[in-house]
């Protein structure tokens, strides 16, 4: 069998102003990172601002197995079937961290003939904007550590400063360290700390932020730390908000590739959705709005975090009006879900599916109270058995719920036509009355609770000693109106991963919660959730080189 990387290399692929061309991008717009990727100015918004907004559709999940049930692919596929009816369609994805690359999930560029391509460059370092985005940070570190050093007017309170330091990878020996250690001429020693850059504000304000002028200001309002009086110290006190602006110039700008098939695709930003904000930026949600009728776009893990994320924090922020919901399951994951081992799932168990089909209710009903339309994409997989496709349609049926088996990992646009009509026909049947789950006007712990209980169909919250005094300490600081972002585990709708299928009668616990206020959210973290992953035992970085003709091999 084809791996996705032999598939993606089979690829003829167009230049990549054909494919601006496409969508009316001039190629004054167009600034070319090689023959297949381009980043686009945003100046192209002065010239299509009268253009009607596209029906904007989102992508979304089941709780996931580890190795994801196909969002990504499901959102490649549909818009390239899109396409093939004929429609002016565009997606919108977010960009790949090398964390999971390297390490267990794989890459977060499609699979088999929906992909965006070319995969091992966009998997790899694309056109920088993570690099951008990790360098910004440690700026701001480096900023901090000079300014303490150099006699720190500020009073910052070494013991209290927040903000920690960034890398691109899974690497756990670097959840806690020491710097500034050797002597006076060093620097001032300090326990520091590196997360994930996915999981950063900065992504998270380059994902939210909606031009250069609003990038600045919620970099400047970036809490760093507190002074010795326990005032929060920001990016502006230490005015260095300008110079990380321009550190992000370029990576502010949406990047164009293409699909298998020809689609335009914007993949731009890459925050995760466990522990960050899990969508693409708001300036490619945006541009591919006012170029194309149809933009589809995915936001990650399962409806509990990132279509919550995506509906309750990025459409809010930035007026956001999505007209369709996909809701992609599988049966593997739904057997997961009925109690199936997971070396297990390969087995036809009809029953199981049927007990794990309460994990996808719980998420249709949050769509619902969404006040959106959805369609259930059943993504097939070859173990898959025609007994329980028919169990998993008839119970769609018995509910009154749209569905379409999609087939577009296997066949491209041609899989997924049945699943494009039914969007179509959704958008144009069914209003949609979207409405965020929460008023920000609430208080941060009603906030917390109406995720906590609608969402996750939990009973109680529960908050440690920390995560109170945070919330005091946040509202007294004038933070409590903003929005809040849940910081999860993926695998369950509870903040325990082994909970699967719909667990009921459980308590969500409140760790910590974190002050993001260039994001403009507050994180509240669960269970035992990790802003710095670790790479398990046998990384995906074992099987990758390169060939006698320099191509990648072995990258999935
Ligand atoms: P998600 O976006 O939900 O994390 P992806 O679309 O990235 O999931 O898919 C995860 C992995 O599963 C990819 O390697 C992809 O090639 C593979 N995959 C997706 N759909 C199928 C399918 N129907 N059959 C086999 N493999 C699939």
């Amino acid at each position: 069998m084809l791996s996705d990387l032999d598939i993606a290399k089979q690829c003829q692929l167009q230049p990549i102003e054909i494919i601006a061309d496409q969508v009316g991008i001039d190629q004054a717009f167009l600034e070319q990172y090689g023959k297949h990727k381009a980043k686009v100015s945003l100046d192209v918004m002065e010239t299509v601002k009268d253009q009607r907004e596209a029906n904007l559709v989102l992508v979304t999940s089941i709780n996931p197995t580890p190795a994801g049930e196909g969002k990504s692919t499901v959102t490649v596929g549909l818009a390239q079937a899109m396409k093939q009816l004929g429609h002016s369609v565009s997606c919108c994805l977010r960009e790949p961290s090398l964390g999971p690359v390297m390490g267990l999930k794989g890459g977060a560029t499609g699979g088999g003939y929906s992909q965006v391509v070319p995969m091992e460059d966009i998997n790899l370092h694309f056109t920088g904007d993570i690099h951008a985005i990790t360098a910004a940070n440690n700026a701001l570190s480096a900023f901090i550590d000079n300014h303490v050093f150099q006699g720190n007017e500020l009073n910052i309170d070494v013991r209290r400063i927040t903000w920690k330091r960034v890398v691109d990878l899974n690497d756990r020996a670097l959840r806690q360290v020491i710097v500034g250690l050797g002597g006076v001429k060093q620097g001032v020693p300090r326990e520091d700390g590196f997360n994930i850059t996915v999981a950063s504000e900065i992504m998270a304000i380059l994902c939210l932020a909606t031009d250069y002028s609003d990038l600045k200001k919620r970099l400047n309002r970036i809490i760093i730390g507190y002074n010795t009086s326990g005032a929060p110290v920001t990016v502006e006190d230490l005015n260095v908000g300008g110079a990380l602006t321009l550190l992000l110039k370029e990576a502010f700008k949406p990047n164009l590739v293409q699909t298998l098939e020809g689609v335009p695709a914007f993949i731009h930003g890459g925050p995760f959705a466990n522990i960050a904000h899990g969508c693409n930026s708001v300036v490619a949600t945006k541009m591919a709005s006012k170029l194309t009728d149809y933009v589809v776009t995915e936001a990650g893990f399962g409806a509990d975090l990132g279509a919550e994320k995506f509906l309750n924090i990025k459409a809010r922020q930035a007026d956001l009006d999505p007209k369709a919901v996909v809701i992609v399951a599988t049966i593997r994951a739904l057997k997961m879900h009925g109690g199936v081992a997971k070396d297990q799932l390969e087995k036809a168990n009809v029953e199981a599916l049927l007990t794990g089909l309460e994990n996808l209710k719980k998420h249709t009903e949050t769509i619902d109270a969404f006040g959106l339309p959805f369609v259930i994409a059943i993504n097939k997989f070859t173990a898959d058995t025609d007994e329980e496709i028919n169990a998993l349609s008839e119970w769609c049926e018995d509910h009154d719920f749209k569905v379409a088996l999609t087939d577009v990992w296997a066949n491209g646009g041609a899989g997924g036509q049945a699943l494009a009509e039914l969007v179509v026909q959704t958008i144009e049947e069914k209003e949609a009355n979207f409405r965020p789950l929460y008023h920000l006007e609430m208080t941060l712990e009603e906030k917390i609770e109406a995720v906590a209980k609608k969402v996750y169909g939990a009973k109680r919250v529960d908050y440690s000693t920390q995560a109170k005094n945070d919330i005091i300490a946040l509202k007294e600081q004038g933070y409590g109106n903003l929005g809040i972002c849940m910081a999860k585990t993926q695998y369950s709708l509870s903040d325990d991963p082994e909970k699967l299928g719909r667990p009921e009668d459980f308590t969500i616990t409140i760790r910590e919660c974190r002050p993001s206020i260039g994001a403009g959210f507050i994180v509240c973290l669960t269970g035992d959730v990790l802003t710095m992953p670790g790479l398990p035992k046998e990384p995906a970085a074992l099987k990758m080189d390169i060939d006698d003709q320099h191509q990648a091999i072995g990258l999935f």
